[in-house]
């Protein structure tokens, strides 16, 4: 399709970036490309609205999460919420450790951001491991939110993070 081909374009790769063999893949240029953005939030309300059109809150990860989730919510006219890196966010929160490829980190909410029952959507720029959105999905559950399903912009298969993030399921504009 035409709008995956754009978006696919505007793709960038760092090779060693930020550190010795990773190729960090980089989404800035579609930010940058308003018709390469509207692509990817177009693409993303239909899958919304064919696949999860009871949602009613959409949550980003930190930090390019945070890029593309309002832009999708406004479009779906529902509420976009935070997930942050710890000590980021103000009164009452909830927090979850994960690991990463080296160390450790935590995901946190704001207590009152979600609602028990609540049907939402992760939303992130890229998964790898899968790490940051399975961390992500374990705060909704200790929020008793429900889960429909995950987005990202792109895939990077090999990782297999959608197996870590499994049972949810994550959806996915463009793959390596
Ligand atoms: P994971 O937890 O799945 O291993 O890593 C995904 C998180 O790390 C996402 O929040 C994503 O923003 C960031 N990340 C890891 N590698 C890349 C990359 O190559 N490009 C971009 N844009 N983000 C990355």
């Amino acid at each position: 399709e035409d709008k995956l081909e754009l978006i696919a374009q505007k793709i960038k790769h760092f090779p060693d970036f930020p550190s010795k063999g990773i190729l960090f893949r980089d989404i800035c240029p579609i930010l940058k490309d308003p018709e390469a953005l509207t692509a990817v939030t177009d693409l993303f309300e239909e899958r919304v609205r064919e696949a999860y059109p009871r949602v009613q809150l959409i949550v980003g990860l930190d930090a390019r999460g945070f890029l593309f989730g309002p832009l999708l919510a406004q479009r779906l006219g529902v509420g976009f919420v935070l997930v942050r890196k710890k000590g980021k966010l103000p009164g009452p929160t909830t927090s979850v450790a994960y690991t990463l490829e080296y160390g450790k980190a935590e995901a946190e909410i704001q207590e009152d951001a979600v609602e028990a029952g609540q049907k939402v959507v992760l939303i992130d720029d890229l998964l790898a491991t899968g790490g940051t959105l399975y961390a992500a999905c374990e705060l909704m559950k200790k929020q008793k939110a429900e889960v429909l399903g995950c987005m990202v912009v792109i895939e990077l298969k090999d990782l297999n993070g959608a197996g870590r993030v499994q049972p949810e399921s994550v959806f996915s504009l463009v793959q390596y």
